[in-house]
């Protein structure tokens, strides 16, 4: 039997267990899909152990992207993002993705939206902000980053060729102009708040929000209301999961199984 896991610190509540359990029952594939809530303090080691055990594959969620990021040998493109959601056990050692960047690439696709040449506006300067910013710029959008703390706003602007940063003041304005608009900012978690005014939509906007509890935020009504194309944060989830899949096991994932494991335990979850 294989084994995989999800490595983090709370585990508990994680959404991948389902998704993947799902995908390897649907694929026929003899394989567990175990949560580990490591001890920060010995993250190292617990990534060892992994390998040690013979572990297949890892998910790692936060705080442990960038202790992942060292210990996993990173692709080129992974080398700027700087963090590291996927590690695969291979013969020749951990190999560290990043397909929280990959995989958002991927549900813009599965909802028709063209990169390429669009003006970007990724709202946050976080870790889920860092995986939209790069993969747009890959994918060929000329990127905007506005974030409350508008120091963080430059410094990830930075790091990403040709992106430009604001404050969240000049959030309006660049939606004027904008073809996609991501929310990558915890506002909107549970909660009925946005990050952007509502007057500020058009249609001639994609939306994508990060958050996905709830589902339809705040966020992504104001945009449907005005006309907008709308992506939710389950999206995104979904194909981290499908892409790590593909990474591990060489097979197409069975994405419609996945994405109903997925939605369903949302729905669960909601109720509760
Ligand atoms: P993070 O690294 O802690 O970053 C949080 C971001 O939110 C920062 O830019 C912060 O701005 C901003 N922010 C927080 N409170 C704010 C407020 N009241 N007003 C304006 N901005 C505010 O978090 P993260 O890991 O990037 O996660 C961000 C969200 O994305 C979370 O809700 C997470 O659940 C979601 N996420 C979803 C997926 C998915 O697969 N769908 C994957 C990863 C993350 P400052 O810099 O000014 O503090």
């Amino acid at each position: 039997m294989d084994v995989y896991g999800i490595i983090g610190n709370p585990v508990e509540h994680s959404l991948s267990p389902p998704m993947h359990e799902a995908a390897f029952r649907e694929r026929g594939i003899d394989a567990k899909y175990v949560t580990f809530e490591a001890d920060p303090d010995r993250i190292e080691e617990a990534f060892r152990g992994a390998e040690a055990l013979g572990i297949d594959g890892l998910t790692v969620t936060l705080p442990f992207k960038h202790d992942a990021f060292e210990f996993a040998d990173p692709d080129v493109q992974i080398e700027r993002v700087g963090a590291v959601n996927t590690i695969d056990f291979t013969e020749s050692g951990p190999v560290g993705f990043n397909t929280d960047m990959t995989g958002t690439l991927r549900a813009f696709e599965h909802h028709d939206v063209d990169l390429e040449g669009a003006r970007a506006v990724v709202v946050g300067a976080g870790g889920a902000a860092r995986a939209l910013a790069f993969g747009f710029e890959e994918a060929g959008a000329d990127v905007q980053i506005a974030n409350r703390t508008e120091s963080k706003a430059h410094d990830l602007a930075d790091e990403v060729p040709d992106a430009t940063g604001h404050g969240l003041d000049e959030l309006p304005g660049l939606m004027a102009d904008a073809d996609v608009v991501a929310n990558a900012t915890s506002v909107g978690l549970e909660s009925d708040e946005s990050v952007a005014p509502a007057d500020a939509w058009h249609g001639d906007l994609v939306a994508f929000d990060a958050v996905y509890k709830p589902l339809e935020t705040r966020f992504l009504q104001d945009a449907a209301a005005a006309g907008a194309q709308t992506i939710d944060g389950a999206w995104m989830l979904l194909f981290q999961g499908v892409d790590a899949f593909e990474i591990w096991t060489g097979e197409d994932a069975p994405l419609e199984a996945m994405n109903e494991a997925l939605r369903d335990r949302l729905d669960d979850d909601s109720q509760q």
